[in-house]
């Protein structure tokens, strides 16, 4: 696949490929990307999340040295999720990978690939790659959210990317005081309804194997009890939308992942609750878009993008 960059031309100075890689609870990927936004290569494993930091890092290192074989590489970006410090380069709070909690990612990186590397939020990347090669090309305010296994919602705002220190993505906001318990130890985070993993919690309750909102829509069309699933799942997801909408008006929302790929009718559910939960009068109806990037290759390609605007930190 390709992307279309329209905003900027790539410096002559940082020819060659750039290596992103986007680290998830449980699995690595990377792409090694041209600077027009072209997947050259591509690589991904999986690994148990509750693995000793030494064996996570071994798989980051196979899908980087991988894919760094034999290019000059432009740079290097990783994207996580949980609280970062991105000025150091550091994984400080990662729920579901305890292991990597003050882990120096950027500078294990540098020395392994050796190349400039920069530590980024997933849920900003995913705004940049939206806003240089998705369907945020040519708007200066909206929000890019991920849905699915990760939850997340990076804002562009007149043009700037809401970066607040340590990085929040709205997951672990609360909407539904004194329910389910989260993983980060709180109560009532948007997380603990509005992910698949609330989907296979339902399952169980109901005794039924559906595992993902792929498999919810399909039983929904005979079973009401799947529909009444899928449609509580469809107001979760816009719960959260809403309450980004009434602080941030962001007005449009890309999605990606799961609720990207569900139905027309599954997308047409979160965004009646959406208008409906953010109308105040007067402002313009909040609106929903879907890409054809892959659900990550905007955070691969957003990594790139910032690599290619944010200059690199050199190599001690
Ligand atoms: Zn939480």
């Amino acid at each position: 696949m390709s992307g279309r960059v329209l905003s900027f031309e790539p410096p002559a100075s940082r020819s060659g490929s750039f290596l992103a890689l986007e680290l998830l609870p449980g699995r690595v990927q990377g792409a090694l990307i041209d600077p027009t936004g072209r997947f050259r290569a591509r690589r991904e494993l999986t690994f148990d999340p509750s693995a000793p930091r030494a064996e996570i890092l071994a798989e980051v290192d196979r899908v980087a040295t991988g894919l760094a074989r034999g290019s000059a590489l432009g740079g290097c970006v990783i994207s996580a999720g949980g609280v970062l410090d991105t000025a150091r380069g550091m994984m400080v709070q990662v729920v579901d990978m305890p292991s990597l909690e003050g882990c120096a990612i950027s500078e294990h990186l540098r020395a392994l690939v050796h190349a400039p590397t920069v530590l980024e939020h997933r849920a900003r990347l995913q705004v940049q790659g939206d806003h240089y090669f998705g369907p945020g090309q040519g708007e200066e305010t909206f929000a890019s959210v991920a849905t699915g296994d990760t939850l997340g919602v990076g804002i562009l705002y007149q043009g700037m990317i809401l970066a607040p220190d340590g990085g929040r993505s709205g997951a672990h906001m609360t909407v539904a005081s004194g329910q389910i318990t989260c993983s980060c130890g709180k109560r009532g985070c948007w997380r603990t309804i509005a992910t698949t993993a609330w989907l296979r919690e339902q399952a169980e309750g109901l005794g039924v194997l559906e595992h993902d909102l792929a498999a919810w829509e399909r039983r929904a069309t005979w079973d009401p009890r799947a529909a009444v699933v899928v449609a509580d799942y469809a107001r979760n997801i816009a719960v959260g939308l809403a309450n980004i909408q009434q602080l941030c008006m962001p007005g449009l929302f890309i999605l990606h992942g799961e609720a990207a790929r569900a139905s027309d009718g599954f997308r047409a559910t979160v965004l009646a609750t959406l208008q409906d939960l953010s109308r105040t009068g007067g402002e313009t109806e909040p609106r929903l878009a879907t890409t054809s990037l892959g659900e990550d290759d905007s955070t691969l390609l957003g990594g790139v993008a910032l690599l290619l605007h944010r200059g690199l930190p050199s190599i001690p």
